[in-house]
């Protein structure tokens, strides 16, 4: 059998993805899509400019104590500045300090770009080229160089486009990217220059990297690896500046389904990371996504639906199975039995022979999930719902009441400033009861304070827990009902973190439960 050709995928989720409008990850948040993107099985994953600022130099700190199984960071960069040497340069400097085994260089690959925005001779935008290139390989790293404004500029002038990519690979580039900067190529055009390139350079291993402002970022992804690219540059769900990137699930699913290349082993996990990496944005998949959106395999035609009840496929590109979504769509990753056992594995429990309860708890998940829970991202609370199944939850407090008040004193008119909060709690730990009142700037941090102020004496540990990250939604799914509010929370202890979850129509009411199942979790999980 001919052996089946490996496309290298490259994620830039967390630089190129976190510039879309709307998109803002935490520090944990990146550190988890790291982890999944990495379970998946992806070549290289992007984390970030370690210049930029402060969260992205923490990043690559705490990255690099990862148990990454399979996946190499890159670490994002430009080429030196002009008129200077690539050793004094900052920007290099912190790239090499960043501790990433891959630096990816971006330079500019279009004459008229070079003049007008860099400001500079097109000799000494080679120079910059070669001399950053070469001081990255010097320094141990693995380099990619990213050729912005490449389409554009080889419709300009193409030898000097090709003699960027030639410069960068003869200084040790390992792969040099031809980008789509700005996104409004056409297929046939990126795949006829790509060919181009590849028949120029045929010893130099290309990557294409496109945005999807005419709509094509999928589809020129698609056509550069037919016309030789080796590395695909994309987002998941296709997030990124403005439209946004080449949607890197689209494009792994149509390279290995359509095209015959291989990307991941495991690619019935597509529409667990999509659910993952969109819960962690802080936003609902498109149902219409193709492969992993809610709608990508359903049927809702009479005629649709009965030809399918009687042919299945008979409306299907693919088996929605190979790709993790089905045609009853389930949101969580949890769609099958083996699945959950697997997870609870993870976790430290064991269902595996208790057939009636693993169903137990798989059709309380999926009930849940209807109601606005979603656990991609909600571990922690996960944990606990297994637990409870299992007879095994002890919690650690019961609550007798909540109250809360938001006060507004100050005299701005017609609008409120700072308004404080406070909160009073009523808790039962064993035999002792404790009233407790905490302040905070908002209601559900003034919650947090009486609580840890109510238990504290019992459980001293929860001093070194942290509420590192709190996100609402409001749903709109739930037409004809009251609004649902879903807050997911993440907790730290310095080691670990998880993440819980809480739905309600009551906004308070959804950050108090999952605050519980916060405090719960990281109190069982101590084994307190
Ligand atoms: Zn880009």
């Amino acid at each position: 059998m001919p052996q089946v050709q490996h496309i290298e995928t490259y994620d830039t989720t967390l630089r190129d993805g976190e510039q879309g409008l709307g998109i803002a990850l935490s520090l944990e948040d990146k550190l988890r899509i790291v982890e999944r993107l990495d379970r998946f099985g992806i070549d290289i994953i992007e984390g970030g400019y370690p210049t930029s600022n402060p969260k992205d130099i923490e990043f690559f700190k705490r990255v690099g104590q990862l148990n990454l199984r399979h996946a190499r960071i890159a670490a994002f960069g430009s080429t030196r500045h002009k008129g200077t040497l690539a050793q004094a340069d900052p920007g290099l400097a912190a790239l090499i300090e960043s501790g990433a085994p891959v630096v990816t260089l971006v330079g500019k690959a279009s004459a008229s770009q070079v003049q007008a925005a860099l400001r500079t001779s097109l000799e000494e935008n080679l120079r910059m080229v070669a001399d950053s290139v070469a001081y990255c390989v010097a320094q141990g790293r693995e380099v990619i160089f990213d050729a912005e404004h490449f389409f554009d500029g080889y419709d300009e002038n193409a030898d000097y486009a090709l003699e960027v990519v030639q410069t960068a690979a003869n200084a040790g580039a390992s792969c040099v990217c031809l980008c789509e900067t700005n996104g409004g190529q056409l297929p046939a055009r990126v795949g006829a220059v790509t060919a181009a390139v590849h028949k120029a350079l045929p010893e130099v291993k290309l990557g294409i990297h496109c945005h999807n402002d005419s709509g094509c970022a999928v589809a020129n992804t698609l056509d550069a690896v037919g016309a030789g690219a080796t590395q695909v540059q994309c987002t998941v769900n296709g997030y990124g500046e403005r439209v946004g990137n080449a949607d890197m699930l689209t494009v792994i699913a149509n390279l290995q389904l359509k095209m015959g290349y291989q990307c991941v082993d495991d690619l019935s996990q597509l529409a667990s990371v999509a659910n993952f990496v969109a819960e962690s944005c802080n936003i609902t998949l498109p149902a219409r996504t193709p492969y992993t959106g809610s709608a990508a395999f359903a049927h809702k035609g009479g005629l649709h639906a009965s030809a399918q009840s009687r042919l299945e496929g008979a409306y299907e590109h693919v088996d929605p199975a190979t790709v993790g979504n089905s045609a009853t769509w389930v949101v969580s990753e949890l769609s099958g039995k083996a699945s959950l056992v697997r997870k609870a594995q993870i976790m430290g429990l064991n269902i595996e022979n208790d057939e009636a309860l693993t169903q137990r708890i798989l059709d309380d998940i999926k009930k849940r999930e209807a109601e606005g829970y979603a656990y991609e991202v909600a571990d922690g609370s996960l944990y606990l719902l297994i637990l409870r199944h299992m007879g095994k939850l002890r919690p650690h407090f019961m609550l007798e009441s909540f109250r809360v008040i938001v006060d507004d004193r100050e005299d701005t008119g017609c609008w409120a400033k700072d308004a404080a909060s406070e909160a009073t709690i009523k808790i039962i730990v064993g035999e002792t009861r404790t009233v407790a009142t905490g302040e905070g700037a908002g209601p559900v941090g003034a919650l947090d304070t009486a609580l840890r102020m109510a238990i504290e004496e019992s459980y001293p540990q929860i001093a070194g827990m942290e509420l590192v990250d709190f996100k609402v939604r409001i749903l709109d799914e739930n037409v004809g009902t009251n609004a649902i509010t879903r807050v997911v929370i993440t907790t730290s202890n310095g080691e670990q973190s998880w993440g819980t979850v809480g739905v309600s129509e009551n906004i308070i009411e959804a950050s108090w439960n999952a605050l519980v199942d916060a405090i719960e979790y990281g109190l069982h999980r101590m084994g307190i």
